[in-house]
């Protein structure tokens, strides 16, 4: 936040200086409603002429500069929102991967939009409001003081007391406030499982349990938003009854003045006036100032994420993949559980051709991952050509490697903007790979061929297709590296086998494939095959190697190839 504010400094600037100004010469009106009436009272014409015409050149001046503060408010706040969602949303991003998957997409969705919206209604409207009011209380104070100094120390009692009564508030608001802003994630969170949910609760005829689950977050979210509010009922109904109050104790002094003859009728009005001026900030101030304190803990959230920068270095060295990648030792296991990596060595030469095969969940895509740079936190080394990974930059080492998962993202575009993702590439490099990722076959049957929608993430298309999009992809960058994490497992049998055998002749391709399929031809085209049981490796070597002196692999392979392979 205050890096945000920090960035808008002239435009701050500006709105306080112009707030200050209004605030201070709208107080001025009590004067010059004691000076005409006075003026009338005595049946001074001349004075009543010269007063006429100050104030009409003062409500023109007052008009200009009350529009000119409202106008940079406005802007300071778009502003303001505009930076910090940016720095959110540039935070998100700059985490590194298990810190970005340690919360729910909905709470940065939250985030972004909930929580900045009540960062806009509670902290800086308020904050404005607040300073406002200072300046319209201190310039009361002043003119108060001229008139009347007995008035004014009873007005100042009768403030001390109202100034009290906030700080009742504060602590209880900050937790009801605290508890909103988190009700609200989770309420997105729910609805956006519910929605992202739509085709299992629609084939599974859970309409009702949907709307059900809605119905009571919904209530949830909505009356603990409610007893935030009643708090503020609370507090904003005694704040009003105090004002009203002082008012009254203005009036029957004043009175008691005149009648004693120590005070002019024009001054009663004016005083009348002034105490609305001097009662009027302090209640905007004790409204306020609870909604500042409430917001803290949201704050604090926002500024969390809005400074996060955890992403590794991206200063490294330059990597090269001329030899091989290897790990030693390697030990690795996610933020609360078990190790997944339990002690791995291995080598990968550059070119060759590694099945990665293993029951589910021994931890195939986690030693993938590991030696590609996605995680950080491992114990042992990972070497690329002799270079400890860690050192290397990571955002040139995120582009030697092509990951093609079982679920592919699919941006809400064209399938063109799908496989080039914001980058251009001559026509022979996109045909290449829309024919060696088998795209071009189901090309012809889309209406607008490149340029079909996918819809949103991709919904328009298989599950096939859209793996055959991640394939080109992933080929069109030529990368040296390309992992298939079970990448065509949704594709029929035929075209995912001339699929992978295309890869597996491109020479200079390192390709590491995690399956299930065990097509022996296919199997028998690979280098490598790696083994996994349990986070380790339990078996390497080349299809007849394992088939013909392991046992482990060869149970496997046997109860694998009984099961039929997914198409689609
Ligand atoms: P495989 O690819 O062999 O099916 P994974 O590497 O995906 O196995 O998973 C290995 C183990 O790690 C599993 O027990 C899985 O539950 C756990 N795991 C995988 N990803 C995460 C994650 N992001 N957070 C916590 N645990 C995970």
């Amino acid at each position: 936040m205050k890096q945000a504010v920090r960035q808008h400094k002239l435009l701050l600037t500006v709105t306080l200086l112009f707030s200050i100004i209004t605030s201070a010469a709208g107080v001025l009106i009590a004067l010059v409603l004691q000076k005409v009436i006075d003026a009338a009272l005595q049946g001074d014409l001349g004075l009543f002429r010269e007063i006429l015409l100050l104030s009409l050149v003062y409500l023109l001046l007052l008009g200009v500069f009350g529009f000119i503060y409202s106008l940079s408010s406005k802007a300071l706040i778009r502003n303001l929102t505009i930076s910090l969602r940016e720095r959110v949303f540039r935070g998100v991003f700059r985490q590194n991967a298990e810190a970005f998957s340690a919360s729910n997409t909905a709470d940065y969705l939250s985030a972004l939009t909930n929580d900045i919206k009540l960062l806009e209604d509670h902290y800086i409207q308020p904050m404005l409001q607040v300073l406002q009011n200072i300046v319209v209380f201190a310039a009361s104070l002043v003119v108060l003081l001229y008139l009347s100094p007995l008035v004014t120390a009873i007005l100042v009692g009768c403030m001390v007391l109202m100034f009290a009564i906030p700080s009742l508030f504060g602590k209880a608001l900050q937790t009801k406030q605290s508890a909103v802003s988190s009700q609200m994630s989770i309420f997105t969170s729910r609805l956006k499982d519910l929605l992202s949910g739509y085709e299992v609760i629609k084939s599974y005829a859970m309409g009702r349990y949907a709307e059900q689950t809605f119905k009571e977050e919904n209530h949830r979210a909505a009356n603990i938003r409610f007893a935030a509010d009643r708090m503020f009922a609370l507090n904003e109904s005694v704040s009003h009854t105090l004002a009203i109050l002082t008012q009254f104790a203005v009036v029957f002094i004043a009175a008691y003045l005149i009648i004693t003859g120590n005070l002019s009728a024009g001054s009663l009005v004016a005083l009348v006036q002034l105490s609305g001026g001097f009662v009027g900030p302090v209640l905007v101030i004790m409204e306020n100032l609870p909604k500042i304190q409430g917001i803290k803990p949201v704050l604090e959230r926002i500024d969390l994420l809005a400074e996060v920068n955890n992403e590794p270095i991206t200063e490294g060295l330059t990597p090269v993949f001329n030899n091989s990648l290897e790990a030693r030792n390697l030990q690795f296991k996610y933020t609360q559980g078990k190790p997944v990596i339990k002690d791995i060595s291995l080598s990968l030469e550059k070119g060759k051709k590694y099945a990665l095969v293993g029951p589910s969940g021994c931890g195939k895509s986690t030693l993938v991952k590991l030696l590609t740079g996605y995680y950080d936190s491992f114990d042992g080394i990972i070497e690329l050509d002799g270079t400890d990974l860690k050192r290397l930059d990571r955002e040139q080492l995120q582009q030697m490697v092509s990951t093609i998962h079982q679920n592919v993202y699919m941006f809400d575009s064209d399938i063109r903007h799908n496989i080039c993702l914001h980058e251009e590439f001559p026509d022979e490099m996109l045909d290449r790979a829309l024919q060696t990722s088998g795209i071009h076959k189901f090309l012809q049957h889309t209406p607008n061929g490149l340029l079909s929608p996918v819809g949103e993430n991709g919904l328009q298309l298989s599950g096939g297709q859209r793996q055959r999009i991640a394939v080109a992809r992933a080929l069109i960058r030529n990368k040296p590296l390309l992992v298939l994490d079970e990448g065509t497992s949704a594709i029929d049998m035929q075209t995912a086998y001339e699929i992978e055998s295309r890869l597996l002749k491109l020479e200079e391709l390192t390709l590491i494939t995690i399956t299930h399929n065990m097509n022996e031809e296919l199997l028998g085209l690979y280098d490598q095959i790696i083994y996994m049981e349990d986070g380790i490796i339990a078996e390497m070597g080349s299809l007849k190697e394992l088939l013909e002196r392991g046992d482990k692999f060869r149970s496997f392979y046997t109860l694998e190839k009984e099961e039929v392979p997914a198409a689609g």
